[in-house]
């Protein structure tokens, strides 16, 4: 098969590996001169990463051994969980090697234009020229906006983005542990973070669907953070009723929505993501049907989502002492957030007080 992959993020060269792998003829076609450049990403992974067996050393910054969850009344509890923090530039730059050397060609300053018919024109900037392609499949990879996806009619007219922003900052940190802060002052609905790169840079930032820069500037002030360098990008929320594919175009990662929607990290499920349609090309499977399973987990995560939207301080406050007990601990720490589901279903058996929050689910 010929094979065009619009976006040459980690999603899009990662699948544009495994069919290159596969006997494909695949071409990436990236907008941007530089394969993970400029990064609009924190880096973080859960240990779920290592599902995919891929050496980490070229770009692994990090490696936590506990998460802190600050509620806006002071109270604060450490869950112990193993998580990586990579260099989103050395990360995109991995995976667009590998598909390199399984024979994947990597068009920089390349741009998806607009589709015509069954072709695709391409916008060649460095030679200032349009180019017409016509692959037997188009992999839609070109994250949080998909310009693919909207020119198929598969951009979904309810998608709705969060904001990001972050900078790196000097200091004094526990380089074992990254930092989450919670609460209507801080950042409704959703929190801001503190990543240590080391005991002396970390990465600080907030998400929000409104405001964002307001609370980013109020997070470093309170925090007395100084930024170096700033970074910003959309984070696509979840929307099960996003179509994954239109005639010969299938949608893959950020370009889907494939999300968590309580703690928008992308990078693992649409791996998975990526594997499945992979899966479903060469063998003929239905996209739709076998990404169920990673579907499902997203639903799941927009619902609580959904719940942590309604939390009032008061709410977060509860929430915090609530797993500040050895055996929610215990939940936490055996479970990693990819799959919400066991900690859902132990969290109310060992600890009932949790169906309080269950009224912000209507
Ligand atoms: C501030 C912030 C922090 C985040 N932190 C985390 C985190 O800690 N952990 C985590 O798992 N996720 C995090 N995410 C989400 C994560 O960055 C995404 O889920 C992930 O990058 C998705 O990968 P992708 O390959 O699908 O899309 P992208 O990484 O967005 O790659 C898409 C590529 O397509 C290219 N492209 C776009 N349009 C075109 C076009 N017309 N033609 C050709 N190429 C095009 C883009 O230049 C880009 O290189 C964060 C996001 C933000 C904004």
């Amino acid at each position: 098969m010929n094979i065009a992959v619009i976006g040459g993020g980690p999603i899009g060269c990662y699948a544009g590996y495994l069919l290159a792998k596969a006997g494909n003829a695949v071409t990436i076609y990236e907008n941007h001169p530089q394969i993970g450049s400029p990064i609009q990403c924190t880096g973080l992974l859960t240990s779920d990463f290592d599902q995919f067996n891929l050496p980490m050393e070229s770009f692994l910054v990090n490696t936590f051994s506990h998460i802190q969850v600050h509620a806006p009344g002071g109270e604060s509890t450490t869950i112990n969980q193993r998580e990586y923090l990579v260099c989103r530039t050395k990360f995109d730059t991995f995976f667009a090697e590998l598909a390199r050397k399984e024979g994947a060609h990597i068009l920089v300053n390349h741009s998806f234009r607009r589709k015509e018919g069954k072709n695709l024109v391409i916008k060649d900037s460095l030679h200032n020229q349009e180019v017409t392609i016509t692959p037997d499949i188009v992999i839609a990879a070109d994250g949080p906006l998909s310009p693919t996806a909207k020119a198929y009619g598969l951009y979904h007219a309810q998608r709705q983005n969060y904001y990001g922003i972050q900078a790196t900052v000097s200091g004094n940190f526990d380089s074992t542990t990254y930092s989450t802060y919670f609460g209507e002052q801080v950042c409704p609905g959703l929190f801001a973070w503190v990543v240590p790169e080391s005991a002396t840079l970390a990465r600080v930032g907030v998400g929000t669907t409104k405001n964002t820069k307001q609370y980013f500037d109020a997070f470093l002030k309170k925090h007395n953070f100084i930024p170096l360098g700033i970074q910003a990008g959309a984070i696509p929320i979840y929307l099960p009723e996003q179509e994954l594919q239109q005639e010969n175009c299938y949608l893959v990662g950020d370009a889907s929505s494939y999300v968590k929607a309580t703690t928008l990290g992308g990078l693992v499920p649409a791996l998975k993501q990526a594997e499945i349609l992979v899966d479903c090309l060469l063998h003929g499977k239905e996209y739709g049907r076998q990404v169920q399973p990673v579907r499902s987990k997203m639903g799941l995560h927009l619902k609580l989502r959904r719940i942590f939207d309604k939390f009032s301080d008061t709410d977060w406050n509860r929430l915090v002492h609530y797993i500040n007990q050895p055996r929610i601990q215990k939940v936490l720490e055996t479970h990693t957030r990819e799959n919400p589901l066991p900690i859902v279903l132990k969290s109310l058996l060992w600890e009932p007080r949790f169906m309080y929050f269950l009224k912000h689910a209507w």
